[in-house]
């Protein structure tokens, strides 16, 4: 079990960790990104590998305090895992989130984050406390949780992971999972049946997706930004990938393709943004709490 419930209020979060100040993630904001340890899928070029699997766990009172610190420059804690009892006060949360914060938005990542669900909506909302803009980057392996978060009213924008085409098998070779495309179909609607400000991305690599795959994206975003014209879809972002960490290294799909993938796209979806940019790259330190 990856996120659970201790006695009283001790949810305990799986945390892959901090980054407290990030341009890229959110273009034109500064922003911070947790990530959330764990993903169900199993992509053979993932980019945040070490936080596929494993167990970090802290009591989100614990990381609740840490996160309002680091948004507000002040003195951290010492971050300690399970067995915390630094945990913030009410009135010291009103004291810290009346002072200015350093960043304007707070991305969650992972991992997956959906694969802990209620972490996910408390981290948000102590986002959208501290009046922050919101974020998810997710795969959308999850509709059903998304869906619920959604409703929530604390997402502001939802990052959508399309790794190709939304069928089989092509979705099973992106991810290593089998019927992983219908989930991600699904979720793609959820958002545009919401109304919240999407940004699909898709990493591209020498073997996936294709030309024709980007293509079939487009038209698939295409044809639900017609079916749902109160949605928003900001941009498809075609994002060059590169090898991990500990992975034989081949070359990066290079940038004129790109620019062709991105004539094709936009021929195909017309209206959709279309950008060419590179994914952040995060090293992870290995332990977590190097990473906060
Ligand atoms: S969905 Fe993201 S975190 Fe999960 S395996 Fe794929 S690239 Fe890695």
């Amino acid at each position: 079990m990856i996120c659970q419930r201790e006695a009283g209020d001790g949810l305990l979060v799986n945390l892959g960790g901090i980054v407290p100040l990030s341009t890229v993630d959110w273009r034109g904001r500064a922003a911070m990104v947790v990530f959330l340890r764990g993903c169900p899928l199993r992509c053979p070029h993932c980019h945040n590998y070490a936080l596929q699997t494993g167990e970090s766990n802290i009591e989100f009172h614990a990381l609740a305090s840490r996160i309002v610190c680091r948004i507000k420059g002040l003195q951290t804690p010492a971050i300690a895992f399970r067995a915390s009892t630094r945990q913030i006060s009410l009135e010291d949360a009103s004291v810290r989130a009346a002072s200015r914060p350093f960043v304007d938005a707070f991305v969650l990542s992972g991992g997956e984050p959906l694969l802990q669900p209620e972490a996910s909506l408390r981290l948000l909302g102590l986002a959208k406390s501290l009046s922050l803009a919101t974020g998810l980057e997710t795969s959308g392996f999850y509709p059903g949780r998304l869906r619920a978060l959604l409703k929530s009213d604390v997402v502001d924008r939802v990052f959508l992971d399309l790794k190709t085409e939304l069928n089989e098998p092509a979705y099973q070779m992106a991810t290593d999972i089998t019927g992983v495309a219908d989930r991600v179909r699904e979720s793609l609607e959820i958002c545009y049946q919401s109304g919240v400000a999407i940004d699909a991305r898709c990493t591209i690599f020498p073997e996936l997706p294709s030309k024709d795959q980007i293509r079939e994206i487009a038209r698939t975003l295409e044809g639900l930004s017609r079916l749902y014209p109160d949605s928003h879809l900001e941009s498809l972002t075609l994002q060059q990938g590169h090898p991990r960490e500990g992975e034989p290294w081949f070359e990066p799909v290079a940038f004129e393709e790109m620019q062709e993938m991105q004539e094709i796209a936009q021929a195909a979806g017309e209206g959709i943004a279309v950008q060419v940019g590179a994914p952040a790259v995060i090293k992870w330190a290995g332990q977590i709490a190097k990473s906060i």
